[in-house]
């Protein structure tokens, strides 16, 4: 029997706490996800949000009720509970957050025994679990138990420090200010840039599941309180994290917020210059930056669909040390195939040490794009065809249809035409050497687009 029904969206469950996701829910999801790992042992934690603990709770119920044992490791990041599945190789884990997402949602994310999220069509099994009642209850004498995993932060934070050079960072006595959401990257940061010798100002660094400081997406709108106090407090680099501290954006001592391309592009350039031809993992969102670095500093770029899973997947089979998003998501394998915001924070201070340069430097040493986006709307079921369409209309061009049409042109400027995922709009992402070429590759292509829309309409 098959259905049509989701649970999983690109990032795990995720829904309006008690309305959509309810305890009842979890319980549910619990047996399914039991069911799916067959009564192996788990590691769950939760972010700041103020329904974490209930559906903590529920989840561990009904993990339990199908004979999974449940290690309780509290609340933390993301990846500090990735790493400890690395760490302590359970089966798996669950992890009770809505990342990004406004205070008044939240989700399960279903980690598998590598730490990375588990593939589409595991998801797809357990929903069929789910939507089909399919989950098995043992019997009373085979319900799990639970116990505490304390310490998953403390070594999570040694394992990052094993991956940059202390002293050199220390060194420096570098002044950062870290705005951690009022969530859980507050529970990190702060701590490993003092282990790091760095002199560390918070801003929203007090744990409140309201997120009474700003949004929970690091986004430059909600970043504005950040920007301005770096000059205030005299700080060298600022970073905010996202709801569940895998994403990270930073901010130069000038009060600029960088763009997620290139703090990743910057993080790409060092790692290859240790590491020539080794390969680079990113979506083809990802702006033609990486590919220039790539070029100069003889990567191999692996593009990739739209996607930190598929990143995260596609680093392990290709054996990759280094991905990133646009986003603020970098990958930095030799600790884990996972965006992570405490380790590119890490990375970011080393760079900034080992140069002996202020980032604003180091960033107007990379090369310079400029970005334009826009949204054009899309019926559903026109799509796919549209999508065709302009595959078509681009043969010829130097393109890649893994995810929508990416063009590539001449002048090292490029444009991604993609339908999105959740919403009946096709997006179009531009990058150029200067902003006048952007926007006429946006208003060029927005109206080829409208054109075909119409024409298969
Ligand atoms: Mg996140």
């Amino acid at each position: 029997m098959s259905n049509t029904r989701h649970l999983f969206g690109t990032n795990g469950i995720r829904g309006l706490a008690n309305k959509e996701l309810t305890p009842e829910m979890a319980i549910r999801v619990g047996y399914a996800i039991g069911t799916f790992f067959k009564r192996g042992t788990l590691i769950i934690g939760y972010d700041a949000r103020t329904s974490g603990p209930m559906l903590t709770n529920a989840v561990t119920a009904g993990l339990n009720a199908t004979g999974c044992n449940v290690l309780l490791a509290g609340m933390a990041p993301t990846p500090t509970l990735q790493y400890a599945v690395r760490h302590h190789k359970p089966n798996g884990a669950v992890i009770v957050t809505a990342s990004h997402n406004p205070p008044e949602y939240n989700g399960i994310k279903v980690i598998g025994n590598d730490g990375i999220e588990i593939s589409h069509e595991c998801e797809i099994e357990i929903e069929n679990i789910y939507y089909n009642q399919k989950a098995r209850l043992t019997d009373w004498k085979g319900i799990g138990g639970t116990r505490e995993l304390p310490g998953i932060i403390d070594e999570y934070i040694d394992a990052i420090k094993k991956h940059v050079n202390v002293p050199e960072i220390a060194r420096r006595h570098y002044r950062i200010l870290i705005d951690g959401a009022n969530s859980v990257g507050s529970l990190t940061g702060p701590r490993l840039a003092r282990e790091l010798g760095c002199k560390v100002t918070t801003l929203n660094a007090n744990i409140d599941g309201t997120f009474p400081g700003r949004l929970p997406e690091p986004r430059p709108e909600n970043l504005g309180d950040l920007a301005a106090t770096v000059k205030a407090v005299g700080a060298d680099v600022a970073v905010a994290y996202d709801g569940d501290a895998d994403r990270s954006i930073f901010v130069d001592e000038k009060g600029s917020i960088i763009m997620g391309d290139q703090t990743f592009a910057l993080v790409a350039k060092y790692f290859l210059k240790d590491n020539k031809g080794e390969k680079i993992v990113t979506p083809v969102s990802s702006s033609t930056i990486i590919k220039d670095i790539a070029d100069e500093y003889h990567g191999h770029i692996v593009w990739t669909k739209i996607g930190s899973v598929t990143v995260a997947q596609t680093m392990k089979e290709q054996k990759a040390k280094l991905g990133g998003e646009e986003n603020g998501g970098i990958f930095y394998g030799p600790h884990q195939p996972v965006r992570d915001g405490a380790m590119s924070t890490a990375l970011i201070l080393s760079i900034m040490a080992r140069a002996g340069k202020k980032l604003s430097t180091l960033l107007g040493e990379l090369p310079q794009y400029f970005i334009e986006k826009a949204k054009i709307e899309c019926s559903e079921e026109l799509k796919q065809k549209v999508l065709e369409r302009l595959i078509k209309q681009t043969e010829g061009l130097k393109t890649n249809t893994l995810d929508g049409v990416k063009i590539w042109f001449k002048n090292n400027s490029s444009i991604l035409i993609r339908p999105s995922g959740t919403e009946p709009v096709y997006r179009l992402y531009a990058d150029a050497k200067n902003s006048r070429e952007a926007k006429q590759l946006i208003k060029d292509y927005s109206s080829k687009l409208q054109a075909i829309i119409k024409n298969v309409g």
